[in-house]
């Protein structure tokens, strides 16, 4: 009896040095190699096995740390040896273990398990004499209760510290990003911790395509197609799935990264197919994709109203600026700055409508004015012929077979009236350069402009009239008065020159005010095509024409004066002639602005008296030698 209750002391003082020394201790295999031996040492125990419990299954503690489908598929099950304990915790080993050749010598068996638990595990003994003789004694009882009390809190133990590790690790991530909305950032470290925690295994990030394009961290997109069923079936339910990939040689685990909003990916773990994911395993990668997908979530949260706020600051701006009642080519100029500006294109255009055909604006890139620009020009415009949805082209070498050198493309018609009266392209040479949100934000600035484009081309269209007579489409009294004004002041020389046409009364007789409305305009034609962009040519009023042409000396205006007089009657059918007065101006003869009329005046009067077809010239007041 003494000796019982000693021995009971002895077991109870081992496992108090035990529980002491076993602090750094990593797993319950670690914590029951020393209770063996104590076992062994106080019954002379030989042979002795303990089964640890894991998930219904009862597992040799030795294979604990490095679970394999073998064991598992090797462990007895929990259930078939339950019953065994219905009355005694201490029980003869039943056949299924004792069938079994690493246990055929064995002879009790005992549980450990504190009530309303789940058990700890089981203890295969061989029984010695000593052995039964204790365990049958009163001491026996007390001394699973002791065993069985220390293991539960070694376990706890042992389960505590996993989690800790796991939370720490956790929780750094997580506090890392509530710092962060760098999403390179976040999946980075996503991807380094769970590589931490399986550096054995492969591991991989499978995102949805919504992500933004330019990412260094290797991930890879979600395929509806081809992705494996259990990875859609994650992806879709939001739930953990595993599956046996015998075609792929591994077991893989799928983890939905999840935010409230929405499912962005996989975290997908695929080891060997002979390994077993713990239940705490499986715990830590749900929740480490999980804390990912928050903050993912977030990330992109913030990312999408900063991009929204500046969506609405740029078109804000433009709008506010396009209404102020600036001319057409500064409007697209800024319009022009605002796309690089938004979208960073190689190259960017607007053309116009004219004549049926596209005109290239000088708010474009000098690509368009190139042949290369003008495939791009023609392929939208064909597009913008049967419909007036925008064009978006991730890859246009995919379109065709000829080499492209520009391969993404966006371009927005600018309607007037519901009809295409422009378009703007913008071009850049990578595939997949211009962003969806690109796309609609091009659209939505294009769009907004398009009024004040619209109106800004009438209001030019309208001044046009106003400056131009409707007959000869030559520029009207009131242009060209503001023109010499303007030339006296801020020219260094100039020459006006007055013409009317000879006898045209009797023309206007002869073949009626529509030949000689032809006349008019045929003269008209003609005076433009000599002057060109060097001066301008107006209607001073009648079968009165006026050339105005600043910086020009007296010689070459005398030339152009008599060139003028000499063609005019071969251009004309019924054939004309003029006569002229001219006057010149320079630096040391400077005329008031309507002494200029006058003077021309009385010279065309001098030219008329002095036999018609020909031009007078005013004197100057002096001479200069
Ligand atoms: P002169 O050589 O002295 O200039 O003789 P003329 O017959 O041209 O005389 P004048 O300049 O006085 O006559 C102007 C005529 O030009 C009067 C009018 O019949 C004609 N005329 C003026 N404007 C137009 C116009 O818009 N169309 C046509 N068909 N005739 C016009
Ligand atoms: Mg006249
Ligand atoms: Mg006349």
């Amino acid at each position: 009896m003494t000796d019982h209750l000693q021995t009971l002391k002895y077991i109870k003082s081992d496992v108090l040095s035990i529980w002491v020394s076993s602090k750094e201790q990593t797993g319950l295999n670690e914590y029951f190699h020393p209770l063996e031996q104590c076992l062994k040492k106080r019954f002379g125990i030989v042979n002795m096995a303990f089964l640890s419990f894991e998930g219904n299954s009862l597992i040799p503690v030795e294979e604990m740390a490095t679970l394999t489908i073998e064991t598992k598929l090797n462990a007895v099950s929990w259930l078939m040896i339950e019953a065994s304990f219905y009355q005694q915790r201490m029980v003869e080993i039943p056949y299924i273990l004792k069938e079994k050749e690493a246990y055929s010598k064995m002879t009790d068996m005992v549980l450990f398990q504190v009530e309303g638990k789940n058990p700890i595990g089981v203890l295969l003994v061989e029984a010695t004499d000593a052995w039964t003789d204790f365990m049958t004694s009163n001491y026996g009882e007390e001394s699973i209760e002791t065993l069985t009390k220390v293991l539960q809190l070694m376990r706890e133990n042992y389960e505590v510290k996993v989690n800790e590790d796991q939370y720490r690790k956790l929780y750094n991530m997580t506090d890392l990003f509530h710092s962060t909305m760098d999403i390179d950032l976040i999946l980075e470290n996503v991807l380094k911790n769970i590589k931490d925690n399986f550096p054995e295994f492969n591991v991989e990030l499978i995102l949805s395509n919504d992500q933004d394009r330019h990412t260094t961290i290797d991930i890879k997109l979600f395929d509806y197609l081809s992705e494996r069923p259990a990875t859609i079936e994650a992806f879709v339910s939001g739930e953990l799935t595993t599956e046996l990939a015998s075609d792929l040689n591994c077991r893989v685990l799928n983890a939905p990264i999840k935010g409230r909003q929405a499912i962005y990916g996989i975290l997908q773990v695929s080891a060997p197919t002979t390994y077993l994911f713990s239940t705490t395993e499986k715990d830590f990668v749900r929740m480490l994709a999980q804390t990912s997908g928050n903050a993912l979530e977030n990330a992109k949260l913030y990312h999408q109203s900063h991009r929204l706020v500046s969506d609405l600051q740029l078109i804000n701006e433009t709008s506010h600026r396009l209404n102020m009642r600036i001319g057409i080519n500064e409007m697209l100029l800024f319009l022009q700055k605002q796309l690089m500006k938004s979208f960073q294109p190689m190259e960017v255009c607007f053309a116009f409508k004219h004549n049926d055909t596209f005109e290239v604006t000088d708010a474009s890139t000098a690509l368009f004015n190139t042949e290369k620009g003008q495939t791009f020009i023609k392929h939208v415009e064909q597009h913008f012929k049967s419909t007036n949805d925008p064009l978006f082209i991730a890859d246009f070498s995919r379109l065709t077979p000829t080499h492209i050198e520009y391969r993404s493309i966006m371009a927005i018609p600018i309607l007037m009236e519901e009809k295409i009266n422009g378009f703007s392209i913008v071009l850049h040479k990578e595939p997949y350069f211009f962003s969806f949100d690109s796309f609609k934000l091009m659209q939505s600035l294009i769009h907004h402009s398009s009024l004040a484009i619209a109106n800004s081309i009438l209001r030019h269209q309208l001044q046009e009239m106003v400056d131009l007579d409707h007959l000869t489409k030559l520029y009207a009294r009131s242009y060209l008065d503001k023109y010499v004004e303007k030339s006296l002041i801020n020219d260094q020389s100039g020459m006006f020159l007055l013409i009317d046409i000879d006898n045209f009364k009797r023309v206007n007789d002869t073949y009626g005010h529509q030949i000689g409305d032809k006349i008019l305009m045929q003269i008209a034609v003609q005076l433009k095509e000599m002057i060109g962009a060097r001066g301008i040519c107006a209607r001073w009023g009648g079968e009165e024409m006026s050339v105005y042409v600043p910086n020009i000396d007296e010689k070459e205006a005398i030339e152009l004066a008599e060139e003028i007089v000499a063609v005019i009657p071969n251009t004309t059918d019924p054939r004309v002639t003029i006569s002229a007065g001219l006057i010149t101006w320079d630096e040391l003869y400077r005329p008031a602005f309507q002494s200029v009329f006058l003077h021309a005046d009385t010279a065309l009067y001098e030219a008329k008296n002095s036999g018609k077809n020909r031009f007078c010239m005013h004197d100057r007041p002096y001479k200069i030698n």
